[in-house]
């Protein structure tokens, strides 16, 4: 068997260590998420979600533990290489969109693949065929503030797979929008994930939506429990 796209052993982290204010968020988390499996992340707003897919997604390091991306330790491995690992294999999308304001949405999926060496002719083409997947072709040339708040998410979603990534993590990737634009927005984001075989982990406080996910894990008080 191939290896998880994610594999998350023993962490642990706490802020302010040593402090009167000293926190522990995470008590030793084990988690694997295979190839093209996602997952849902249900977690309290508080629990340390955030903190998990950080740690995950190289942006942050665990007080201990390892996290390997698709078979790759990255304990203990200089920024340069985290920052390549993290730039190449993960796609990270927010509950905010923070789309570039003053770039099209285009060039808001052209830019991450041009600064990862690809030609602006391929990834003029590769960012047109993702907004056309997700449905926003048309509105291609339009800033961010021209777009609505469906449209920009599903440009963050482009953005986030456009150099390809093995492992896509989200963090409320629908939480900003109203129920119905919800809705749809995460039947395209599913339907992206899918079409590429991708491997995800999404936060999500919405439990009709973590049920759509293949797997739910539940995050409280710093573990991990199955609902
Ligand atoms: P969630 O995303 O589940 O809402 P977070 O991972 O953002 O939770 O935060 C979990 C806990 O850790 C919270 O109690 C938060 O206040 C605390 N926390 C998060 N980041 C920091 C930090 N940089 N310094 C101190 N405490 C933090």
């Amino acid at each position: 068997m191939s290896d998880p796209v994610l594999a998350l052993s023993g962490i642990t982290k706490a802020y302010n260590h040593g402090l009167p204010n000293e926190v522990t968020v995470l008590r030793g988390i084990d988690l694997s998420v295979a190839r093209g499996e996602v997952v849902a992340l249900v977690a309290p707003s508080g629990a340390g979600k955030s903190t998990l897919l950080h740690i995950a997604g190289l942006l942050d390091t665990p007080d201990a533990g390892t996290v390997a991306i698709d078979g790759a330790d990255m304990t203990g491995k200089r920024d340069a290489a985290r920052t390549a690992v993290r730039r190449q294999d993960v796609g990270f999308i927010y509950q905010f969109h923070h789309l570039l304001p003053e770039f099209s949405a285009l060039e808001n999926i052209v830019l991450p693949q041009l600064a990862n060496g690809v030609s602006p002719k391929a990834a003029t083409a590769r960012a047109m065929d993702l907004l056309t997947q997700v449905g926003v072709d048309a509105r291609a040339a339009h800033r961010p503030a021209a777009l609505s708040g469906g449209e920009q998410q599903r440009v963050a979603f482009c953005r986030a797979l456009a150099n390809g990534p093995k492992l896509l993590l989200a963090d409320e990737p629908t939480g900003n929008l109203d129920p119905a634009t919800s809705e749809t927005v995460f039947a395209a984001l599913m339907e992206l994930v899918r079409s590429t075989g991708l491997s995800a982990l999404i936060a999500t406080h919405n439990l009709e939506l973590a049920a759509r996910m293949d797997r739910q894990i539940r995050l409280e008080q710093g573990a991990l429990t199955a609902p």
